[in-house]
């Protein structure tokens, strides 16, 4: 699984809508990808806030710019 496919799939993941075969790889992406990791925690404290307020969705402007973040991260790893 790359950074890209983890992302596709983290709002499932936060979630809880995916099934348990692609939960097992994003858990095994987290366990070495620290660009992720971090991504995952923060989502997830930012979507505990919105519940909060009781506001569910992640507004799409934060989603994107946390993508693009997260993207261009693993895109200078490779540089
Ligand atoms: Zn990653």
């Amino acid at each position: 699984m790359t950074c890209t496919d983890f992302l596709k799939e983290l709002t499932d993941y936060l979630d809880a809508t995916i099934d348990s075969s692609t939960q097992a790889e994003l858990e095994d992406h987290l366990a070495w990808c620290h660009n992720c990791y971090v991504i995952c925690n923060t989502t997830k404290k930012t979507i505990e806030i919105y519940r909060d307020s009781q506001l569910y969705e992640l507004p799409d402007d934060l989603r994107t710019r946390l993508r693009t973040a997260i993207v261009a991260k693993c895109q200078q790893k490779k540089a």
